[in-house]
């Protein structure tokens, strides 16, 4: 059986990919069912946690750009500036990190 997967707000079981919404707060991916999230950025949380899930399409696109952004910015910019394209290591490790931890757990 795999492990199973809390909310963070109502500490309860999500059971499954359609209720899961993860997200970023201070620097730790969180999970919530989607109502709690809802919940979440109305509440005192809501200066910590990010507004957009990291388990949804537009996440990913962005992902998706930063990539493509990070390799024409290491190729192109000048040697001092070059080590900013590393920033993108993390919306990369954030989307990883949901997947591994959360998602793979749930099913469809
Ligand atoms: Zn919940």
């Amino acid at each position: 059986m795999s492990k199973p997967v809390i909310c963070d707000h109502c500490h309860t079981i999500i059971k499954s990919k359609d209720e899961l919404v993860t997200s970023v707060s201070l620097f730790e991916v969180l999970a919530y069912h989607e109502h709690c999230y809802i919940k979440e950025l109305k509440g005192v949380q809501a200066f910590y946690v990010s507004r957009t899930p990291i388990n949804g399409f537009s996440y990913n696109l962005s992902v998706g750009i930063s990539i493509i952004f990070a390799i024409g910015w290491g190729l192109f910019a000048d040697g001092q500036t070059k080590w900013l394209a590393f920033l993108v290591i993390f919306p990369i490790y954030f989307r990883l990190y949901s997947y591994f931890v959360y998602e793979r757990h749930l099913a469809k």
